[in-house]
């Protein structure tokens, strides 16, 4: 734990499958509340930046990186950190919603039952708690009891979020979380991220510049330079969309190429 105002502190860092680089010396910070979307064509190594920040890449056995990321002020990739911690600080949500093919209720609590909590009544609540704050407590009748597939693709993307929550996290990454959704489930999401953005860090990678105008702070744009993914262009979301510096973001934000 540090009292720096960024959650996370991305210094230098490149990453590779196999010889190829997707991302070359990106240094972004990520503050520890409010929303920053990240922007960019598609290849440019946006899903790439997120799935390192839970080192979910562990996974990929072609992946590696240089460069350092700090979580709280610790070197995620430094030996012996821990990563099942920092996968509880850290939730992240795709574009397919993916559910436990189970109830709601069992989504929501094995995660709690995994990290360790036994005492029935804080689980009941916790699960109580996380399906009220994604609206799904008042909208579906008997929600606790269906099955997870039953529900609708907002309402599946919503129940993934709240999974994410029960475990309390400090940062929620979102990769293109409302592509797959129509308008409607999509702003309820939208709405969500919003509510979320005022307590912890929310990141967001979109390809709706609309909605990144809407609901981010700051946006940062990815765009591939030589055939590999660099970091062009972080500030406020007014300057980004209104008077960026690089002449790429400017074409990005204006819908000249992309
Ligand atoms: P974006 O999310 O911006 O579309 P990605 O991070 O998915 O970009 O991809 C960046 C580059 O890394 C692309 O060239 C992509 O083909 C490559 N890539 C992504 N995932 C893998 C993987 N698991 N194995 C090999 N190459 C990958
Ligand atoms: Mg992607």
């Amino acid at each position: 734990m540090t009292t720096s105002p960024n959650i996370f502190e991305i210094n230098n860092f490149s990453a590779s499958y196999r010889d190829a680089e997707a991302l070359n010396d990106v240094s972004l910070n990520i503050p520890r509340r409010g929303i920053m979307s990240i922007i960019g064509p598609s290849g440019c190594g946006k899903s790439t930046l997120l799935n390192s920040l839970n080192r979910i890449t562990d996974l990929t056995p072609d992946f590696s990186h240089r460069g350092d990321v700090h979580f709280d002020g610790q070197n995620i990739y430094q030996r012996d950190f821990d990563v099942v911690n920092l996968r509880k600080n850290v939730g992240l949500i795709f574009q397919k919603p993916n559910p436990f093919p189970f109830s709601v209720y069992k989504n929501l609590s094995l995660p709690l039952k995994e990290h360790g909590m036994r005492n029935r009544k804080e689980i009941e609540s916790t699960v109580n708690e996380s399906m009220k704050i994604v609206g799904l407590l008042d909208e579906v009748s008997n929600i606790r009891r269906r099955n997870a597939t039953e529900l609708s693709g907002g309402q599946q993307q919503r129940l993934c979020i709240a999974r994410t929550l029960t475990l309390k996290p400090k940062v929620l990454l979102c990769d293109e979380p409302c592509s797959a959704l129509d308008p409607v489930s999509g702003k309820k999401i939208e709405d969500l991220l919003v509510r979320l953005g005022k307590e912890i860090s929310v990141v967001v990678v979109t390809h709706n510049l609309a909605q990144a105008k809407r609901i981010s702070d700051c946006v940062a744009f990815f765009c591939m330079v030589e055939g590999v993914g660099k970091l062009i262009e972080k500030g406020d979301t007014q300057k980004i969309f209104n008077a960026a510096q690089h002449h790429m973001t400017r074409e990005y934000v204006d819908g000249s190429f992309g």
